[in-house]
């Protein structure tokens, strides 16, 4: 049994990721030919397994296996096909192949569901075309702002709406795309770590208690920037020097919210006028501060403030902190964790709980229904890579788990139990 499924999974991934494959990593981003001839072959997988098959307003797919009872809610298994450029084989792709494997089991089982099951393949994930992200969820839980899509261009000045268009897509229908709570049971999505965690402490299977969202600041230090021979180490308003300690400030604040597992990183930082015979005038950078707990980011956020003015005071610079974004971290339902953590247990599988550093899918849909996101293993947590990779005993050990929560929740009925 697990020797067949692993064969069945692999061939799908392999047929997957023969689309859009360059020799630099996957390339399927959003709203291209790649993009859909993905989506056409995950609909003729879910066809071969007698799924009906839609496709929604904004271009998710959405494939439905019935349950008995009718009219009933649906539960969800879902991700995406979509990759960043020069991407890897399995960000999202293994979501879609794991709620692929659980039909399939299903179905050679014969074991019918009160509940319908569906798998979604969401499009638009990735924001690495059009800087933003989760377009098809967000268009499911009607939080898509339509109004501003034509301003979101990619790189060759291609706008979103232009885009969508191109991809077949009538954009006064978009808002049809949004579902009801009615309409959903409950959502689960399995992810790839994208993190070291798992394959560090050799665990298998990670529930995620919340999805972390991001609190983001443009810093500019103000100094003077003055010749670096002339002038001397007690004259200088050095920007860098400035911007330095505020950078370690972050970090330092970050490392003692280590319990709430709060993290803040500096990845941009540019100075000015950036030659090596001038005492930097100007410093530009950003900070990113992620984390479930509020107040663990607000003391970091006050440990920022705090030696800004210190170093207003000490070192003759200016300091303009402008927020750019304040993002609510999402928690996610603990039944479901629950019920995810059992069903870790039936498969002998001794689970990691922790937060989500990165968005996905599953914190829109936790708007629209109780809603999981599991994570599988990532090897040295490379991800957004053509390095990214995940075994496919570990792939497999997630569909056990993922298979064992949709089986409870979709509730198998009673008189045809098999394993
Ligand atoms: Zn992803």
């Amino acid at each position: 049994m697990h020797s067949i499924s692993k064969g069945r999974v692999k061939r799908i991934l392999e047929a997957i990721n023969a689309i859009g494959y360059t020799k630099n990593g996957m390339e399927r981003l959003a709203f291209t030919k790649e993009e859909q001839e993905v989506k056409n072959l995950f609909t003729k997988l879910c066809l071969e397994e007698n799924m009906e098959v839609r496709v929604d307003e904004v271009g998710n797919v959405i494939a439905r296996r019935e349950g008995v009872r009718k009219n009933a809610p649906a539960v969800a298994i879902g991700s995406h096909l979509d990759t960043v450029y020069t991407g890897g084989q399995y960000d999202g792709v293994a979501g879609v192949v794991a709620g692929l494997e659980v039909i399939h089991r299903l179905n050679d089982y014969h074991i019918e569901t009160e509940f319908p099951i569906e798998v979604i393949a969401f499009t638009g994930e990735e924001s690495a075309r059009f800087g933003i992200s989760t377009i098809g969820s967000k268009a499911m839980c009607g939080k898509l702002p339509l109004s501003s899509l034509h301003t979101y261009k990619d790189k060759s000045g291609v706008t979103l709406t232009d885009a969508m268009q191109q991809a077949g897509l009538k954009l006064n229908d978009v808002p049809k795309a949004k579902r009801s709570q009615s309409e959903l049971k409950a959502f689960i999505e399995l992810h790839i770590e994208q993190g070291p965690e798992l394959e560090n402490k050799r665990k298998s299977v990670a529930i995620a208690t919340g999805i972390a969202a991001p609190t983001r600041f443009a810093i500019s230090v103000n100094g003077m920037s003055s010749h670096s021979g002339a002038t001397s180490m007690e004259l200088r308003n050095d920007a860098l020097v400035a911007a330095s300690h505020l950078v370690l400030t972050v970090e330092e604040a970050a490392r003692k919210e280590s319990a709430s597992k709060t993290v803040a990183t500096v990845g941009v930082l540019d100075v000015f006028p950036g030659a090596m015979n001038v005492v930097p005038g100007r410093v530009e950078f950003q900070v990113d501060i992620r984390g479930l707990n509020r107040q663990s980011k607000e003391r970091i956020v006050e440990a920022l403030f705090r030696s800004s003015a210190v170093l207003e005071k000490n070192r003759g610079v200016t300091i303009r902190i402008e927020k750019l974004s304040d993002e609510q971290p999402v928690l996610l339902n603990k039944e479901i964790q629950q019920m995810l953590a059992l069903s870790c247990e039936e498969v002998s599988i001794d689970p990691l709980s922790i937060p989500s550093g990165a968005g996905h899918d599953a914190m829109n849909m936790a708007e629209l229904c109780p809603t999981g996101l599991m994570f599988i293993p990532s090897h040295k947590g490379i991800s957004h890579h053509p390095l990214e990779y995940t075994s496919i005993d570990d792939l497999i050990k997630g569909i056990n788990v993922l298979e064992k929560v949709i089986r409870r929740l979709a509730m198998v009925k009673e008189r045809n139990v098999a394993t």
